[in-house]
């Protein structure tokens, strides 16, 4: 499930869909949230498929942060024995943290969902990444 070649690996590690070589994002989370390559610097795959194509990662990022605060406040409420206004302040104050996160996830659920992964292509890939560290 978590293996090379699945799509949860490609998303958990912020990698190309296609390749899953070449990173999504520039940076660490701290150089900017949506600091992504215009391009696989790996496969040359396209991260933005279309003007705007981002704009349904909005829908994911929903989802994400939906089920962050939804199950957030369960576990709070009735793990942590929270009062519900305490839950709220903990979730919210947590989300500061988690937010970056979930965007980045959710830009990588969106595209690794209009992206397959192709195992052609990540062979070639790692071929000349090794023929280059031969060269090197
Ligand atoms: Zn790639």
């Amino acid at each position: 499930m978590f293996s090379k070649g699945s799509k949860l690996y490609g998303i958990l590690r912020w990698r190309c869909p296609r390749c899953q070589e070449g990173d999504l994002f520039k940076t660490g989370i701290g150089g900017g949230v949506y600091n992504m390559h215009k391009e696989c610097p790996k496969c040359k795959q396209d991260f933005e498929l279309e003007p705007g194509f981002y704009w349904g990662a909005m829908y994911i990022g929903y989802a994400l942060s939906s089920g962050y605060m939804l199950i957030g406040f369960a576990i709070c409420l009735w793990g942590f024995k929270f009062t519900p206004t305490g839950s709220f302040a903990f979730l919210i104050g947590l989300g500061l943290i988690a937010v970056p996160f979930l965007a980045r996830y959710s830009r990588a659920i969106w595209l690794s969902s209009n992206v397959r992964y192709s195992p052609r292509i990540a062979e070639a890939v790692r071929a000349h990444e090794a023929n280059k560290n031969i060269k090197s």
